[in-house]
């Protein structure tokens, strides 16, 4: 493209590509289903589990964030100049961390909170009334310390409250550039970094591979803030990219108990039962979950995740560091959520 051109288009070949079934590079939330497929799929989880009432709780975040999604206003969003600069430059047009956030988002939290107070108690309630009373300094505050994955200032109680309106609101902003530049501007494409969301940089929560759709099996990686999911080829690091040395935890659950199953070929006998194992990396020691959803198409990245938590405690008691972050289940480790120290 010449450097006057102020946005990115599709060129012929990839659209006879897209057409011919090769897999799309990104997949975009849908509006209506986003946040209440997750908080039915939190619900589903919660029957039984041990962590039963932080996934009731998570699923009454998801059904608040919903409604926040539903009625959120016009904001500001990058213009054909600004997505057409990110696109030269290898960036995410949306980029968490330095982003010029709308006040808007702090409206949504208002709501969240509001809608949650009523059946909370405890240490929720006092967390969402800290929030409900915050002010402008503590609130922004908070969201640069989790956008910026500093654990160190951020208040843990409040956190799930305020990612879940910074999730509503990069989810908004997502679907509404893909609204206003439709196919084939392509308002978001490939940058330079393909480890972190092509949309706003952030890492994923877990990858899931497609149950159906043009292309069931391929692999792609959900952004842990505004939704979307990349595609990223299986086998893959989704650390350091590494093809070499990639190898499969799951839990044996045909055993009843949460037994680890030993390092394996995704798709070994031993493994072809799991719906969700740890994709583990020789070669820079961190791993991402994968999601199987061609052997369970109700798994949801976020929710799974959390109810999942116990397969992070084997793989991490090898001293394995996690690829990304859930957003809904933050650790005060003192250290950054990207796991570097
Ligand atoms: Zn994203
Ligand atoms: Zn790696």
């Amino acid at each position: 493209m010449t450097t006057n051109a102020t946005v990115r288009i599709m060129s012929a070949e990839e659209i006879t590509a897209n057409a011919a079934g090769e897999p799309a590079f990104l997949l975009l939330p849908q509006r209506g289903t986003v946040f209440a497929g997750r908080a039915m799929r939190l619900r589903q989880l919660a029957q039984g589990h041990t962590l039963h009432d932080y996934l009731v709780l998570m699923a009454s975040v998801a059904l608040a964030q919903d409604q926040a999604l539903l009625s959120f206003p016009s904001v500001p969003v990058p213009d054909t100049a600004a997505l057409g600069q990110a696109s030269r430059r290898g960036e995410p047009p949306l980029a968490a961390c330095d982003w010029p956030r709308d006040p808007a988002w702090r409206n949504a939290l208002h709501a969240i909170a509001q809608r949650l107070l009523p059946e909370a108690a405890g240490a929720v309630r006092i967390a969402l009334q800290r929030i409900l009373e915050g002010d402008t300094n503590f609130l922004e505050q908070q969201a640069d310390c989790l956008l910026n994955g500093d654990m160190v200032d951020l208040d843990l109680a409040c956190a799930p409250v305020v990612a879940a309106a910074l999730q509503v609101y990069w989810t908004h902003m997502v679907l509404e550039v893909q609204r206003l530049y439709p196919p084939p501007i392509e308002a978001f494409g490939r940058i330079g970094d393909a480890t972190v969301c092509p949309c706003c940089g952030s890492l994923p929560v877990a990858s899931v591979t497609q149950a159906a759709g043009q292309t069931p099996g391929q692999r792609y990686l959900a952004c842990s803030l505004c939704s979307s999911r990349w595609n990223m080829v299986r086998i893959t690091c989704s650390h350091c990219k590494s093809t070499e040395g990639i190898a499969y935890q799951s839990l044996d659950l045909a055993d009843d108990e949460a037994q680890p199953s030993q390092a394996q070929a995704e798709g070994s006998p031993s493994s072809r039962r799991a719906t969700i194992q740890a994709e583990t990396c020789e070669r820079c020691g961190h791993y991402l979950k994968i999601m199987h959803c061609e052997r369970d198409a109700a798994l949801e990245p976020v929710a799974d995740d959390i109810a999942s938590l116990t397969l992070d405690l084997l793989v991490s008691q090898e001293g394995m560091q996690r690829h990304g972050v859930n957003l809904m289940l933050l650790f005060g480790d003192g250290t950054s959520h990207s796991g570097e120290p």
